[in-house]
C-alpha cells in the first residue's frame, strides 16, 4: 500500500517504521523544519547537546519507548540520573520523590494522615483497576480516601496545576492513578538530548526506505470513492495514496479533513485539552544551591509559574558550554494572556521570583533566554473518559488517527505516542 503519514511526531515516526517493515511505500507530511514534534528541542552554536522546548524525560516504565530504542539499536545511548524533585511548602522546598522522602515530609505531620496518604498511595500503585476509577473525581475520590488535609496539601495542587480552576475539579481518578501506577522516579533521556534521538530515529528510518517530507505541511485530505483512495492537499500539490494516518491534535485533525462524519467530528471537538507555556533560560550560574532538578510549585504560593526545571541539575552544564539551563513552565488555557505576552514581559513576570530559589539570583545571570507555547499541550480526562476517545480508525475509509487525546487511561508522554503509532501500524495492516 502507499500510506502517508501526517506529523513527524514520536507517535508518526513509530507508525512508519512498523508500516515500512511491513513493505510499504511510507511518506511521512510534516509542517516543521525538523522531526520530533512536541519533544524537539533547540541547539546553539557551541552547545553538544540540544535542549527540549517543553522539558522531556522518559520514566523506567517507559516500555514501548525503551523497546523501540533497543529495536533501533540506540539503547546504549539512554541514561537514567537520578535527579532531585522537590515541592514547596511554607516558604522551604522538600524533597519529595521517593516513599520515604514523602513519608518524612513535614506537611502531613506523623499521625493518621500519613498513614492514609501511604495507604492510598500504595494502593494507587498496585491497582490495575483504572476502569473503576475513572467513574469519579480526583477531588471527590481523594477527599474521601485520603481526607480532606492530605488532599489539599499533597494532590489538589497537582491537578490544579495541570488543569487550572476551570478543569481541576472533573479530573478523574484514573488520570491520578496512571500517574502513580506507571512513573518511576529513575529518570531517562538520550545522549545529546531528545532531538538527538528524534534525528536518529528519521534518519534509521530513511535508510529503511521512508520519505520524510520535512516544511510539508498537508492542508486538506478528501475521500475519493472513485478511486478507493484518500487526497491530500500537500505543499507539493495533490497526492493520491491508498490509507494515511494523522497524528495532529483533535483540533487540527478536524480543520484538515472537514468532510469527517459528524458523529466522529463531534466527538473530536468535545475533547479538551490545556496547553503549555515554557520560557527556558541560559544562566551564568547555578540557581539550586543544593542541586534540586525538579520544583512542584502550588498555584496558592503566589508563584507566576508552575515548575522551575533545572535541567543542568539532571544532566551536566558542559554538555551547553557550561551554561546552566532553566525551565520556567504552566499549564494554562489557550485563552490565558501567557499566550499573548512578549519574552520580555514574560521574564519581568518571572524573573523577580527566581530570588526565593536563590538569594542571590540577578536578572544579569541571564545569557540568553527562549519562549516555547503549545494550545494543544494536555489532554483533559473527564468522568468516564473512555466512552469519549475516538477510534483509531475513523469512519472516513483508509483514514486513521493517533493523538496524545487516545492514549487514555495514559497520561500523554513520548512513550505512549510510540504505543499509540505502533498500534495504528497494525490497525491499519489488519494485524490487530
Ligand atoms: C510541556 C510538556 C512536557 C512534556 N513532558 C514530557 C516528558 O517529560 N516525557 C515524555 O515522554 N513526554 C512529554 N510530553 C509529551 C510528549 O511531548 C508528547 O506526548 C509526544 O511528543 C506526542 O507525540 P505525537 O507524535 O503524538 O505528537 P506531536 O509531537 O505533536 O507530533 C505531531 C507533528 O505533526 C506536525 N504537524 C502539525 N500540523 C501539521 C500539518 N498540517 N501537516 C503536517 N504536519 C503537521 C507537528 O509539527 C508535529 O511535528 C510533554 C509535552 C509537553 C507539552
Amino acid at each position: 500500500m502507499k500510506i502517508a503519514i501526517i506529523g513527524a511526531g514520536h507517535a508518526g515516526m513509530a507508525a512508519a517504521w512498523d508500516l515500512r517493515k511491513a513493505g510499504h511505500t511510507v511518506t511521512i507530511y510534516e509542517s516543521a523544519d525538523f522531526v520530533g514534534g512536541l519533544a524537539s528541542g533547540f541547539k546553539e552554536p557551541g552547545w553538544d547537546w540540544s535542549v527540549e522546548k517543553f522539558y522531556h524525560h522518559w520514566f523506567a516504565s517507559d516500555k514501548d519507548m525503551l523497546g523501540l530504542i533497543e529495536e533501533l539499536g540506540l539503547s546504549d545511548k539512554v541514561i537514567f540520573p537520578r535527579p532531585y524533585t522537590v515541592m514547596y511548602y511554607k516558604g522551604k522546598f522538600y524533597p519529595l520523590d521517593s516513599i520515604l522522602k514523602a513519608i518524612m515530609f513535614p506537611g502531613l505531620g506523623w499521625g493518621i494522615d500519613k498513614i492514609r496518604f501511604g495507604l492510598v498511595g500504595l494502593f494507587l500503585r498496585l491497582t490495575a483497576n483504572w476502569k473503576e476509577l475513572e467513574k469519579f473525581t480526583v477531588d471527590e475520590w481523594m477527599r474521601k480516601w485520603t481526607g480532606n488535609k492530605v488532599y489539599e496539601l499533597m494532590w489538589e495542587p497537582l491537578v490544579m496545576g495541570k488543569f487550572g480552576e476551570k478543569y481541576y475539579k472533573r479530573v478523574n481518578m484514573a488520570w491520578m492513578w496512571a500517574r502513580l501506577h506507571a512513573r518511576t522516579t529513575r529518570l531517562g533521556t538520550f545522549e545529546g538530548g531528545f532531538q538527538a534521538f528524534a534525528d536518529q530515529f528519521a534518519e534509521k528510518l530513511r535508510t529503511a526506505g521512508v520519505e520524510i517530507k520535512l516544511s510539508n505541511p498537508v492542508t486538506h485530505i478528501q475521500r475519493n470513492d472513485e478511486t478507493a483512495s484518500l487526497e491530500l492537499t500537500t505543499a507539493n500539490g495533490l497526492e493520491t495514496v491508498d490509507k494515511v494516518l494523522v497524528t495532529l491534535s483533535p483540533g487540527a485533525f478536524a480543520n484538515v479533513v472537514p468532510s469527517i462524519p459528524k458523529a466522529y467530528l463531534d466527538g473530536l471537538l468535545n475533547l479538551k485539552s490545556m496547553g503549555a507555556v515554557v520560557l527556558t533560560l541560559s544562566l551564568k550560574h547555578q540557581l539550586s544551591r543544593e542541586g534540586y532538578y525538579w520544583y512542584n510549585i502550588p498555584k496558592s504560593a503566589g508563584f507566576p509559574f508552575l515548575a522551575v526545571v533545572e535541567h543542568t541539575n539532571y544532566v551536566s552544564p558542559d554538555h551547553f558550554a557550561g551554561e546552566h539551563i532553566l525551565y520556567i513552565g504552566d499549564y494554562l488555557e489557550p485563552e490565558h494572556e501567557y499566550f499573548q505576552l512578549t519574552k520580555e514581559d514574560l521574564l519581568e513576570k518571572f524573573l523577580p521570583s527566581l530570588k526565593k530559589f536563590n538569594p542571590d539570583f540577578e536578572p544579569g545571570w541571564v545569557n540568553k533566554s527562549w519562549l516555547y507555547r503549545t494550545a494543544y499541550g494536555q489532554p483533559v480526562p473527564f468522568v468516564n473518559h473512555s466512552k469519549n476517545i475516538p477510534a483509531i480508525e475513523t469512519p472516513v475509509e483508509g483514514l486513521y488517527f493517533a493523538s496524545m487525546s487516545q492514549v487514555y487511561p495514559w497520561d500523554r508522554g513520548t512513550n505512549f505516542a510510540v504505543e499509540i503509532g505502533r498500534r495504528a501500524a497494525r490497525i491499519m495492516t489488519k494485524d490487530i
